[in-house]
């Protein structure tokens, strides 16, 4: 079976274990989690950058930071990793469903405007949401697949509306907006996953990323338990979301060859579309025109009506040992948010039952790529 994205442990990553285990250092002190923090701060453009256990952890430890809390409503896509939502559900909050734009499968400033503007006013200063009365308390667009949100008009609304932005970065690090690197696109954070996945791996790991030296200072204090000095005196409810040395060892030499992973995804994307987009009844997927995508899956879109269930495509490919996959169902259709408020959800309900993903590793070859091609073309001719 051609797998759909293995992690590409070729470079360093040997010898940095060995030498963090030889150390004896392989709890989050010594010198790779700091090493591997300030690599992912210089390719995401930030200043600072803390690294978590994962990209969810990243991402209740951003949420908290900006003050998401209990009974609070958090804005993101519905067209998402569940994770982002659990992120907001770990913080007491509930998530606000919005629609993506079509164009780049990303958060829709329009939506944004429009749902701010229907349903929340001012009251006391607090940016409210009048159908729940629940504070609206963090946007959280989702760099989707890698492809960068729409940023400028994101936070321009953020900031009329007086709300923080914490970016879901999980697969984005190497996009880039405007040619602005993706964490510094004006958000508030941005939070980045090294999951087994990943374009980047740590085989499990995250990172906070920003330049604000106090919200920084804070999502560091919160990451280790919030402990004041070397005694055990804690000033607030922290969290053990600290990364070890092992996994940033690995994560140090994948860092290393972000840009060659990065380009290789960029071309497996290319040669994917110039030899199947020519069949009929496929469209590719979103490409945003404001910058690059990091392109963390490839793959392509099906016409129903043409190609039938994407379920029984998938079974045709996986016997003929391609792990094709369908991709994320949105946060509305799953069970925990099915009472979560939601406005139009129209492109997202378009587009996710027909996303069919193609394997795009980084050490996949070129014979094997060809295989998948013949194999999809087969299967959908
Ligand atoms: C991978 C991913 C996550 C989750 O990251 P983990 O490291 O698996 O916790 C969250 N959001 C998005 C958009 C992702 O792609």
């Amino acid at each position: 079976m051609i797998p759909l994205a293995i992690p590409n442990l070729t470079g360093n990553e040997t010898a940095y274990v060995q030498e963090c285990l030889d150390s004896t250092f392989i709890s989050s002190v010594g010198p790779f989690v700091q090493r591997f923090e300030r690599m992912v701060a210089e390719a995401a453009g930030t200043t600072v950058s803390v690294a978590t256990p994962s990209g969810t952890t990243g991402l209740h430890l951003a949420l908290t930071a900006v003050g998401v809390g209990w009974g609070d409503l958090v804005i993101i896509p519905s067209f998402t990793f569940i994770a982002s939502a659990n992120a907001v559900a770990h913080c007491g909050a509930v998530p606000w469903l919005l629609d993506v734009s079509a164009e780049t499968w990303t958060l829709d400033p329009a939506a944004l405007q429009d749902g701010l503007e229907a349903e929340t006013e001012w009251r006391d200063g607090v940016r409210v949401h009048v159908p729940t009365g629940r504070r609206v308390a963090a946007i959280m667009p989702v760099h989707v697949l890698g492809h960068p949100a729409d940023m400028d008009p994101i936070v321009e609304i953020s900031r009329v509306f007086g709300v923080p932005v914490v970016a879901d970065a999980a697969a984005a690090l190497g996009a880039d907006y405007k040619d602005r690197p993706i964490g510094a696109l004006g958000a508030d954070l941005s939070v980045f996953s090294f999951n087994g996945n990943k374009t980047v791996t740590t085989g499990g790991g995250g990172a906070v990323a920003g330049d604000d030296p106090e919200l920084m200072e804070r999502v560091r204090h919160l990451s280790s338990t919030a402990r004041l000095g070397p005694d055990y005196d804690h000033d607030r409810i922290g969290f053990n979301y600290r990364m070890t040395a092992l996994q940033a060892a690995v994560g140090c030499a994948q860092m290393e060859r972000l840009d060659e992973f990065v380009t290789r995804k960029r071309e497996i994307r290319r040669t994917y579309e110039n030899a199947l987009l020519s069949l009929p009844g496929l469209q590719p997927f979103a490409a945003p025109a404001h910058g690059r995508s990091a392109e963390w899956f490839t793959g392509v879109v099906l016409e129903p009506a043409v190609h039938g269930e994407i379920s029984l495509v998938r079974e045709k490919l996986r016997a003929m040992a391609v792990d094709a996959r369908p991709f994320w169902k949105p946060v509305h259709l799953q069970a925990p948010y099915a009472n979560a408020p939601k406005r139009r959800l129209d492109v997202t309900q378009a587009i996710w039952n027909r996303i069919l993903t193609l394997p795009c590793s980084t050490g996949l070859t070129a014979a094997e790529q060809d295989r998948v091609i013949a194999a999809v073309r087969k299967v959908l001719a």
